[in-house]
């Protein structure tokens, strides 16, 4: 895709949108603008959205960056050999990350699924054909704390485990039997006694191997190697969150004998828990680009990027009658600033709710973070039905101006009201 003519598309799209004007939400007039190609978007009539809300899958997720596209439109032009490309990407990651072995998933919640079918079928490669249906013989509990059972509960099922919870540190020593087969930890819980050490030296001292569920924990880029040299046996990462790979795209990062084994568990081998789950040529190439990608980073440089962003709007609404604006990092899962929008809705009569509610349909649709009006926690945000959240992570260049403008418009118009 030609990235200057799209880039300037956008702006003329933000800028034309920001002068009012509603003229290229028309089908016709976006598709001839997509100089590089159809725009399918406009042919299909699907909206496009400004994404102030952040990482959420049903939002797509991320923008992957010039480099990432331009890499998967370079690499879509030629066929490979699926497997070399598979081993060689993985041994480039493992290298830039530290760790000694890596493999390109669909996504973290199929890395959830590769490595446990891995903990279960190591040295056992009979068993990739048996799992998850057939379970005679091989060990199925997963060790995990009562409060790290979470959504993505079902990625570890897929192969025929059952959770065995803890609360206590004395729970988990006892916890362990000849059946245990993996320890699961879930990075960005907000609960849990157990700390990732004890997680990690207790499972070791039974052998079994230890997961850390990290999906949306990046930035500080670190963390992509911190986990594996703390001793997770098993690290995951989401490609299409904070390293803006292509959406279904993730990271299995770990022990070289338990990625070998979730290899065996994935396609291109058909009788396999991981067949559904294939990942093409151009998602490997675009999570390998995207790493690169990431690693040209700063975590200051983005965290200064997001926190200028977060200025421009709350600069914008800085005369609004009871407005107050704060930045807030949340501790460990998309731990970037957002912006928290408070206000007295005595004097500003529209809650944050309906506030998130007309920006959604206005032009350009803006979607606020989902935690907006929620009452409760939320990935980590305090917020309440008086908060509007603004995530400004994923706003693309121009972005946080419109977003600015169109808040302004709606908060000032509810001060009249
Ligand atoms: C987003 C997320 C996943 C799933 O990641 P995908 O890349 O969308 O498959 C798994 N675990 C946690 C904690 C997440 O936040």
């Amino acid at each position: 895709m030609n990235q200057a003519s799209s880039r300037r598309e956008f702006f003329k799209w933000s800028g034309g949108m920001a002068m009012g004007l509603a003229a290229t939400s028309c089908a016709g007039s976006t598709e001839r603008e997509a100089a590089g190609g159809t725009d399918y978007y406009g042919k299909l009539g699907v909206t496009k959205i400004i994404n102030a809300a952040g990482t959420y899958t049903v939002l797509t997720a991320s923008i992957m960056p010039p480099s990432v596209q331009e890499a998967i439109a370079v690499a879509s032009k030629h066929p490979v050999r699926l497997l070399e490309l598979q081993q060689k990407a993985g041994e480039y990651i493992a290298r830039q990350l530290r760790c000694e072995a890596a493999l390109v998933s669909d996504g973290a919640a199929s890395a959830l699924t590769l490595g446990t079918a891995a903990c279960i079928t190591r040295a056992n490669q009979q068993a990739v054909l048996h799992i998850p249906t057939d379970m005679t013989g091989l060990k199925n509990e997963v060790l995990v704390q009562k409060a790290h059972r979470y959504d993505y509960d079902h990625a570890l099922r897929n192969c025929g485990i059952k959770f065995v919870e803890v609360v206590t540190l004395d729970d988990y020593q006892k916890a362990f039997t000849a059946n245990t087969v993996m320890a699961h930890f879930f990075n960005a819980a907000e609960g849990g006694q157990i700390s990732r050490e004890d997680w990690i030296r207790v499972a070791h001292q039974h052998n079994v191997p230890c997961f850390n569920d990290a999906a949306a924990d990046v930035p500080p880029i670190s963390r992509l190697w911190e986990y594996t040299q703390m001793g997770f046996d098993l690290v995951t990462f989401s490609g299409g969150k904070g390293m803006r790979g292509p959406q279904n795209s993730g990271l299995l990062l770990g022990r070289k004998e338990l990625i070998e084994a979730a290899a065996n568990n994935n396609n291109p081998f058909s009788d396999t828990v991981g067949r559904g789950m294939k990942v093409s040529k151009e998602q490997i190439v675009g999570m390998v680009a995207a790493v690169d990608w990431f690693l040209s980073q700063t975590d200051e440089g983005m965290e200064k990027e997001f926190q200028r962003r977060a200025d421009v709007i709350s600069d914008a609404l800085r005369d609004i009658p009871t407005v107050k604006a704060q930045v807030f990092v949340p501790a460990v899962a998309n731990h970037v600033p957002h912006l928290l929008i408070r206000y007295n809705q005595a004097r500003l009569k529209i809650s944050p709710r309906e506030v998130a509610e007309k920006l959604r349909q206005g032009t350009p649709s803006i979607e606020l973070n989902p935690a907006t009006g929620s009452t409760s926690a939320s990935a980590g945000l305090p917020t309440d039905e008086n908060t509007i959240v603004v995530g400004v992570w994923m706003l693309q260049p121009g972005e946080a101006t419109v977003v600015a403008q169109h808040l302004r418009q709606v908060l000032l118009e509810a001060s009249k009201a």
